[in-house]
């Protein structure tokens, strides 16, 4: 099975966030990726990827991808969040990240620690 990855990022984050999803490309595109609105348009436009475009986050795309991830239809979260700046949906990231929590779900929210999840899942697919 195809591993099932979602990407968001905030506004402040979209460019690393197309950074580090260039540096997986190869990987990402052998998975299933969903994303938040504006972030999915991004990768699709940017670097050619096939992604199952949400809402906008601000519009309820965080709260759709973690519908889902309770659904089990996520394995990995990547969500480049942006500290620095307040978010009308907060309480919508929240859920999101608690979701993850809930649901022992890997979520990484920041490039380093994308770094460290990405690596090792693009290891474990070449190995199976
Ligand atoms: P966006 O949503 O990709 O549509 O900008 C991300 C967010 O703000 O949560």
């Amino acid at each position: 099975m195809k591993t099932r990855i979602a990407l968001i990022a905030h506004d402040k984050k979209k460019d690393d966030m197309i950074l580090l999803a260039g540096q997986y490309r190869d990987f990402l595109a052998s998975c299933d990726l969903v994303a938040t609105g504006t972030t999915g348009g991004r990768l699709a436009n940017e670097l050619g990827l096939t992604v199952d475009r949400k809402h906008s986050g601000p519009f309820g795309g965080d709260l759709q991808i973690g519908a889902m991830l309770v659904q089990g239809e996520i394995d990995c979260v990547i969500f480049l969040r942006d500290p620095m700046t307040p978010q009308p949906h907060e309480p919508d990231i929240n859920a999101l990240v608690r979701a993850c929590d809930v649901h022992n779900t890997p979520c990484a929210t920041n490039v380093s620690s994308a770094h460290l999840v990405l690596s090792q899942l693009q290891l474990r697919a070449t190995a199976a």
